[in-house]
């Protein structure tokens, strides 16, 4: 016999960020299990697009509003919710210097105001952290255990140490409220529904070499990143969800890889003549990031499915149709 999900139908999930690339997948998961689905979002980097198969859809409801400045007055928000996702954040290195007050903002006040209403609410809250919170890594692959080697005050900081700030806000209400709370540390994602602008690498390569533009790989491009399909991750999210663990816990994929590997593997897949051009890697870039899914398979019996080149497969297929 099946066993239905902890959250399933008529549950009501409030998903900060909602229309952003990863929450809006996760989006589309829940209202696919039945629950009703409250997506927050002020549109920063996300983008309407994303959940615009979903307006019609009286389980969903998009409202904007920039949660930084605590929850708004709205019809949508009035009931109690079942659980709260926090996932609102631009997580671009892009974006760091772009918006360093907002993202700081949106990991730490903001944080707090959805502690409080998951508390109000009696909900369980499940915060997307980052292999960031690791900075640049002496322990290889990372496990949870490892307390990370970040720089406080370098560009990267407003991220990596906002996300820590999160975490610590997160174990805080759980100690001290008991409230239910879920962290995941979630490694390089990539798929559908990205900006090819975004700054990342994996658009910027695709984009790149649809266009037969030459791809800008950072410093020698020897740096590596495990890519994880954002079904994967999804999946993964949704088993902590559903779980009573409390985290923190990797999820993402061992497909480590070289970013000059990436860019090759992406021009093969792309069938493009770019070539790769070498451009000057920012600071603190983390050069090795590899997580170690032990306490995702033994807690949660996660197991990522999706191979590099599927994935990227899929994402070219998607990026073609978007850039005509
Ligand atoms: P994204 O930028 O596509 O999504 C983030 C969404 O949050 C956007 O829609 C944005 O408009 C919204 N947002 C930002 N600040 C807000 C605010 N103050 N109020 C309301 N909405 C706000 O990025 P993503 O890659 O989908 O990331 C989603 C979450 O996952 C983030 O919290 C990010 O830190 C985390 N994460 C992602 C990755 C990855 O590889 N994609 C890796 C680690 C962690």
């Amino acid at each position: 016999m099946k066993v239905a999900p902890r959250f399933g139908t008529g549950h009501r999930i409030l998903v900060t960020g909602g229309a952003g690339f990863v929450p809006s997948h996760l989006v589309d998961a829940l209202i696919a299990r039945g629950c009703t689905v409250v997506a927050l979002d002020n549109f920063v980097t996300g983008s309407k697009e994303n959940v615009a198969h979903l307006l019609d859809t009286p389980t969903f409801t998009l409202v904007e509003a920039d949660i930084s400045d605590g929850l708004p007055a709205h019809p949508a928000l009035a009931q109690r919710f079942d659980a709260i996702l926090h996932m609102a954040s631009p997580a671009s290195p892009t974006d760091f210097e772009k918006l360093p007050v907002e993202i700081l903002r949106v990991g730490s006040v903001a944080t707090l105001h959805l502690l409080d209403r998951a508390l109000d609410d009696g909900a369980r809250f499940l915060m997307a952290s980052t292999s960031e919170a690791y900075g640049d890594p002496k322990e290889h692959p990372q496990r949870e255990t490892y307390w990370g080697n970040v720089n406080p005050i370098g560009l990267r900081s407003v991220y990596d140490e906002a996300k820590r700030f999160s975490e610590a806000a997160t174990m805080a209400y759980h100690r001290s409220r008991g409230l239910d709370t879920a962290i995941v540390r979630i490694f390089n994602t990539y798929g559908p529904r990205m900006r090819p602008d975004d700054g990342r690498a994996i658009p910027t390569f695709i984009s790149q070499a649809l266009r037969g533009e030459p791809i800008t790989v950072h410093g020698t491009g020897d740096q590596t990143r495990s890519i994880c399909y954002v079904e994967d991750l999804v999946r993964g999210i949704l088993l902590l969800l559903d779980s009573t663990e409390t985290g923190p816990i990797n999820c993402g994929t061992e497909h480590e890889m070289s970013m000059r590997q990436l860019a090759e593997t992406i021009i093969g897949l792309c069938g493009s003549k770019s070539e790769v051009t070498y451009i000057t890697r920012s600071a603190d870039d983390p050069e090795m990031r590899r997580p170690d899914l032990t306490l995702a398979r033994k807690l949660l019996g996660y197991e990522p499915t999706v191979t590099p080149e599927d994935g990227l497969r899929r994402t070219i297929e998607h990026f073609r149709s978007r850039l005509g």
